[in-house]
């Protein structure tokens, strides 16, 4: 292992670890990491977590200094695992305090390297089980969605939530499942999107990764992507049921997210010289690939090919034609940013960039510190502070009197709408990809 890892963390077992941190000022230790931050405060107000509930645990200060006494060895770890665990279990990962903080000190990733240290199971066992097995299993993981969508469609999981069945310990989340997950797709849609995944063109130009909630959940959502794509003039290859390594990089083990980000860079490369743009509708999973190189730091051979692959990957943002036409007259609209690790650079950018040309005026600028959607499963994990959050993006929607908040990953379209629809009902939520029809 190269000296960037800290084995004061966990001395046993480098490879579960990113042996160094890529940070805007280079490579660091996670140790250097969080030393850097110099206690200033000024990321405090951007954190939701301390905003709800103002106590410096819950804050990006805490929880850096929280990392720094463990390296050091100031802090046993197994004595306070509770309150460990606690504290980075809360942390959305959202990289507000990255975005506010001169050092750009990525705290979202300490959280994630301590995580890893403890082996913290932040979701629940079996919801965690099922979503492991779209890399390990996926046939058996596509069947299994299909088989529990069509008993909540037939109101067995309505049944079993009247029963009390699902306030059975572990089973919890299936209430929250059932609450954001949208209806039944029509036929039409579930139709044009098995045809999508059975054509593989003879000569592709572009590879399209659905995210998880595009390809089951909302088919309408993977159709716009590809009828964005074809509007380019593109001929789409669908790697459908495909696992980004994204989730085993926030919840699970960092070895198996490396395997499935190599499976993919091999996949890749056996196409058109690993030449060919490979599209995401899904922000977080953007963001990942792109840094994909940091997970190899320690195999510069791996490393070379994952900066290959991570030059290849696009968001959905980069299928918009250049010009759109003006919307005519509408409600005020927004953009959501709630994602992974950042709400800076180019999707973000891009997206801010559409909406303003396509609704001018009614385009609502929001502050970096407004209430935004948490991103990837968030609510799974911490459910009251979810609902809270999500809350504060409800109620800055309300003021702002917005009709439609436009987000950059399906999952964050789906908490917010279920939220939107309890309590601000004239407004929705939708993915920017939407936007084409
Ligand atoms: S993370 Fe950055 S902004 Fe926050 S306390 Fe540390 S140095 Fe200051
Ligand atoms: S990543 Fe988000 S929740 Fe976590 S400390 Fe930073 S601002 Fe707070």
């Amino acid at each position: 292992m190269p000296d960037f890892y800290t084995p004061q963390l966990d001395p046993q077992h480098p490879a579960r670890h990113l042996c160094r941190l890529e940070t805007p000022f280079g490579a660091r230790t996670v140790y250097d990491s969080v030393s850097y931050c110099n206690r200033c405060g000024s990321c405090q107000q951007a954190c939701p977590t301390y905003l709800l509930t103002s106590q410096e645990t819950f804050s990006p200060r805490g929880r850096n200094q929280l990392v720094r006494l463990a390296a050091e060895g100031k802090l046993n770890l197994t004595r306070n695992r509770r309150q460990a665990e606690e504290t980075l279990n809360s942390c959305l990962l959202c990289g507000r305090c990255t975005q506010a903080c001169a050092g750009k000190i990525p705290t979202a990733e300490h959280m994630l390297e301590l995580r890893r240290t403890l082996r913290t199971q932040a979701l629940p066992a079996l919801l965690f089980k099922l979503l492991s097995w779209r890399g390990t299993r996926p046939t058996a993981f596509r069947r299994l969605v299909h088989t529990g969508l069509w008993l909540r469609r037939l109101g067995l999981l309505r049944f079993a939530r009247g029963c009390g069945f699902t306030r059975l310990p572990g089973l919890s989340w299936l209430n929250h499942a059932d609450d954001i997950l949208p209806a039944f797709p029509p036929a039409a849609q579930r139709r044009a999107l098995h045809q999508a995944f059975a054509n593989t063109p003879a000569e592709p130009t572009l590879i399209y990764l659905p995210s998880l909630e595009a390809e089951f959940f909302l088919p309408q959502l993977a159709l716009s992507v590809l009828q964005l794509a074809s509007q380019k003039k593109h001929q789409t290859l669908l790697w459908p049921n495909t696992s980004s390594g994204l989730f085993e990089y926030v919840y699970g083990d960092l070895r198996q997210s490396r395997r499935w980000v190599r499976r993919l860079i091999l996949r890749h490369a056996s196409l058109h010289k690993g030449k060919l743009p490979v599209v995401t509708d899904s922000v977080d999973v953007y963001l990942f690939l792109r840094r994909a190189p940091q997970l190899f730091a320690a195999w510069p051979y791996w490393q070379n090919k994952a900066q290959a692959f991570a030059d290849c990957v696009l968001f959905v943002t980069d299928l918009f034609p250049p010009k759109l036409s003006p919307a005519g007259a509408s409600a005020r609209v927004r953009l959501d940013c709630g994602a992974l690790f950042s709400r800076e650079g180019k999707p973000f950018e891009e997206a801010r960039k559409i909406l303003k040309t396509h609704f001018k005026k009614n385009f609502v600028e929001c502050l970096y510190k407004d209430a935004g959607t948490p991103a990837f499963g968030y609510s799974f994990v911490r459910g009251n502070l979810g609902e809270k959050i999500c809350m504060s993006a409800v109620r800055s929607i309300a003021r702002t009197q917005t009709g439609t908040v436009f987000t950059l990953s399906g999952l964050a379209a789906l908490e917010l709408n279920f939220q939107l629809k309890r309590f601000y009902p004239q407004a929705k939520a939708d993915h920017l990809a939407r936007l084409n029809g």
